[in-house]
């Protein structure tokens, strides 16, 4: 079957899908973008996401493409197209097109919009989660506004790939503090010996991640126990269990950071029961 992708106001084939090259997110990475994770055809916290891109495009002063309806409507309807039954539906915009010039554009200039949305194996992904992966550290490097899930995402590009040059999956970011911000593309969570859930705070030095938020709230029905705090990487070295969590991964375990071993060097109990409940409450989303 052949991919679709949405392009400013058109359904085309992924193959012939592009932008213009003074495109301001091609030209200064001048825009904002979602992924949604899909599952059994539904798209996983739709409001959410759009709260947080609502958030992103206020943040820089770039407009909404159309209406929050209208995009939650092309959100599904490329899935649809697609025919993703379980995978990720990506939605990017930008501040539009324009003669490259720093300033922003002329106010007549629309931003752009490219969703598209591709299958992924839940198989798979179960698999990777019952090994678990490694992280590696990494100097934390990147503006101060994290916060913004723009497209500029060199430096988690370039910590990812060291990461994997590594022998890793993911990177974690490490402030001069020596505390753990955040993955390359995920939040970081450890358990720690006396069974504390722990992730950093969202105010600052993070994306508030849509999973994580879920995972804050699955916690707090669960009866976890758990804190907002920052950690350094000394004390994830020595947790009992560390994850991470993203729409892509949902609830990842961690089993080794940099050369040390986390915990027994398996996938923890705590971070397994919260991936099996995020998907039982996404099932029953999805009926
Ligand atoms: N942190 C960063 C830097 C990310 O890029 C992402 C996802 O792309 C996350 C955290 C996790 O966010 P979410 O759970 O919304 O996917």
């Amino acid at each position: 079957m052949s991919r679709i992708a949405y392009v400013n106001g058109q359904y085309v084939p992924h193959k012939d899908a592009a932008v213009h090259v003074e495109d301001r997110g091609y030209q200064f990475a001048d825009g904002v973008y979602e992924v949604c994770e899909v599952w059994k055809n539904n798209i996983v916290d739709m409001p959410r996401h759009m709260d947080r891109l609502g958030r992103s495009l206020s943040e820089l002063r770039i407009d909404w493409p159309m209406t929050r309806k209208a995009l939650e409507f092309v959100l599904a309807e490329t899935v649809r197209r697609n025919k993703v039954h379980n995978g990720l539906v990506y939605v990017q915009v930008t501040r539009g097109v324009s003669r490259r010039d720093h300033f922003f554009p002329p106010e007549d200039v629309a931003p752009s919009i490219v969703v598209t949305a591709r299958s992924a194996s839940p198989a798979a992904a179960d698999k990777q989660a019952e090994t678990g992966i490694s992280v590696v550290s990494y100097p934390e490097n990147r503006w101060p506004r994290v916060d913004i899930k723009t497209i500029a995402l060199l430096p988690n590009v370039l910590a990812k790939q060291n990461a994997k040059e590594s022998g890793g999956k993911e990177a974690w970011y490490v402030d001069a503090d020596g505390n753990v911000t955040e993955g390359g593309s995920t939040n970081a969570w450890i358990v720690t010996k006396d069974n504390k859930l722990v992730t950093r705070p969202a105010e600052s030095g993070i994306l508030k991640g849509i999973t994580r938020t879920a995972v804050l709230d699955l916690a707090e029905k669960e009866g976890l126990s758990f804190e907002e705090r920052a950690f350094s990487l000394e004390e994830a070295y020595d947790a009992r269990e560390a994850f991470v969590t993203a729409a892509t991964t949902i609830v990842m375990p961690v089993v080794k950071i940099d050369d040390r071993i986390v915990g027994n060097g398996h996938p923890g109990m705590v971070a397994s029961r919260l991936r099996q409940l995020f998907h039982t409450v996404t099932d029953l989303k999805a009926v």
